[in-house]
């Protein structure tokens, strides 16, 4: 749809409130779930949506609901404050990414209404006298929902008018299939609903009939990933390990990844192996790991969207969740014994503005890289994936092709060649061979049991005190140096005669210790400046330059 036809926020009969807090997120126009799904849940109807992640779904629903609460709250005789809208996803980050998205645009009317999430990591007592305040509108995982259902801490049967399912899909691949069941008998006869799903399998359609009457469906699902003006998705052909790593070493310490970077490894092993490789060259970054404190990963996702880190080190199954037909709830992923699910962080999280994914190592399946992908180019915002391939991965490529183009394989080019001059950046392989040597096993394992001591240390004792000041949690980072291998100052510099002579004068050294630089709101500068960004494709053939000559 031109954006000239789209049904703007202004036109949705919002009330002014809810507007000005869009105008203060920023947002222009609504996403095309948001242009679907909001009038037709102001009419009262129930959605099936499927929608793809960072399509904007969370204010598909919330903005409805919230609506819908001040309708109550301003027609008729003062209303009984009551839990009207009750909001269920699978992890205890959804819960707190939804509510703060909630809150975020209920910011000029919340005191009519209140927002609680009982998913978070308060004791049930705190969590029961939120409760008894009857918030309008209440957030948790099903398994805590239902908890205080049965303790009838919380109850829904006489004034529950919205509930939202979010994520449906990972609800049940999470395993919440008998708990969900037993909520819904706590609920009363009519309500409105709505159901998001990045899939529509035969779970979502068996909780359809459950949940939903006479709903509408919205496929907005055209394609699996943003187009070629929004996504710009690249493969790098590397003839060795080595070229990959000496390639990463050149791309991030010649700012030619410009912005956030989510770097995507196939095993944490190999996250913190990339992490104490690139600390050589002092380029700072954090891995996200399920073996550490929930808390630790909230507030490294926090930080990274605030602008606080650059580059986070990622392993699928700490930011896509556990495979969709795990339902292993409790029990860990495969071979990643440490993750709780529910704490995981899992698919839908949010990470705000990243300019790039870098597929580092191929990624597992075709579904792993559409999900990987899926981290950029969120909303309207632009981003790039850059695959790094070995000569023996081609085929496997091929499957994750044939797959973005529907099948179509071979027909058009879908991950185009990221032309990249090797040959400029061999001055850089000799360091790069010294760092690898330096990152022993032996140091990963022992980088990996500090970080492990030192962020448990940080949860438990600093929790109180964070508590009480919140700011002061700025200062606690996650990308200080962790130092098991021996690192060599000296290479924390390029000198001038390491860099390609088309690169120099362009090159700014990236910023040592950066403040929460608003680089949430330059994504479009970031574009601007990104070289990456000269290998758009037009036309057929990609443009044969990675770095300017
Ligand atoms: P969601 O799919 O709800 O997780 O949203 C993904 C991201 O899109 C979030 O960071 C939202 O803040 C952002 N977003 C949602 N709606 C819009 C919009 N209309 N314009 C720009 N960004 C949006």
């Amino acid at each position: 749809m031109e954006e000239s036809d789209a049904l703007g926020f202004e036109h949705m009969g919002l009330d002014p409130r809810l507007l000005q807090a869009v105008t203060d997120l920023g947002w222009s126009r609504p996403t095309l779930i948001q242009e679907k799904a909001i009038p037709l849940a102001l009419e009262g109807k129930d959605l099936l949506a499927r929608a793809r992640t960072g399509s904007g779904k969370t204010a598909a629903y919330a903005l409805p609901m919230l609506q819908l609460l001040l309708d109550r709250k301003a027609t008729g005789p003062v209303a009984e404050q009551a839990v009207r809208g009750l909001v269920l996803v699978p992890t205890k980050e959804l819960a707190r990414q939804a509510q703060t998205m909630i809150q975020q645009l209920a910011k000029y009317c919340a005191r009519d209404v209140r927002v609680a999430n009982v998913s978070a990591a308060e004791d049930s007592a705190a969590q029961r006298a939120v409760l008894m305040e009857k918030p309008d509108v209440v957030v948790g995982t099903p398994s805590r929902i239902l908890g205080h259902l049965q303790q009838e801490t919380l109850r829904l049967r006489d004034s529950l008018e919205l509930l939202v399912v979010d994520e449906a899909d990972l609800l049940f691949s999470f395993g919440f299939e008998e708990e969900l069941k037993s909520l819904l008998c706590h609920l009363p006869r009519i309500y409105q609903a709505f159901l998001m799903s990045a899939t529509l399998n035969e779970d979502v359609q068996a909780l359809k009939e459950l949940v939903l009457h006479n709903p509408v469906t919205l496929k907005l699902q055209e394609s699996q990933l943003p187009g070629p003006e929004q996504l710009q998705q690249f493969q790098v052909v590397c003839e060795t390990e080595e070229d990959k790593f000496l390639l990463l070493y050149a791309l991030l310490k010649l700012s030619l990844v410009r912005g956030k970077a989510l770097l995507f490894v196939n095993t944490l092993e190999r996250s913190y192996r990339l992490r104490l490789f690139l600390e050589q060259f002092s380029i700072p970054s954090c891995v996200l790991n399920g073996e550490l404190p929930l808390r630790s990963r909230c507030h490294i996702i926090s930080q990274f969207n605030q602008g606080f880190y650059d580059c986070v080190i990622a392993t699928d199954a700490q930011v896509l969740g556990p495979p969709a037909k795990g339902k292993q709830r409790g029990r860990g992923t495969k071979g990643d014994k440490a993750s709780d699910p529910e704490a995981g962080v899992a698919r839908g999280i949010d990470f705000h503005h990243v300019s790039a994914v870098l597929n580092f190592d191929l990624p597992p399946t075709p579904e792993a890289y559409v999900h990987r992908a899926g981290r950029t180019a969120r909303a309207n915002n632009p981003g790039i994936v850059l695959t790094f391939v070995l000569p023996t991965e081609q085929s496997h490529l091929g499957k994750i092709e044939e797959l973005l183009s529907g099948g179509k394989k071979g027909e058009i080019p879908v991950l185009l060649p990221y032309q990249f001059r090797m040959e400029e950046i061999e001055g850089f392989r000799y360091r790069c061979r010294d760092a690898m040597h330096s990152v022993t096993k032996q140091a990963i394992r022992e980088a990996r049991l500090k970080e492990i001591k030192e962020e448990l240390l940080h949860s438990e004792k600093l929790k109180t005190y964070f508590e009480d000041n919140p700011r002061d949690l700025q200062l606690l980072r996650h990308d200080l140096p962790l130092h098991p291998a021996v690192v060599k100052p000296h290479l924390g510099h390029v000198p001038d005669y390491l860099v390609p002579p088309a690169l120099r004068g362009l090159i700014r050294p990236p910023k040592k210790r950066k403040k929460p630089s608003s680089s949430c709101r330059k994504a479009k500068k970031v574009k601007a400046q990104n070289p990456l960004r000269s290998f758009s494709h037009r036309g057929k053939k990609p443009k044969p330059t990675a770095l300017p000559s």
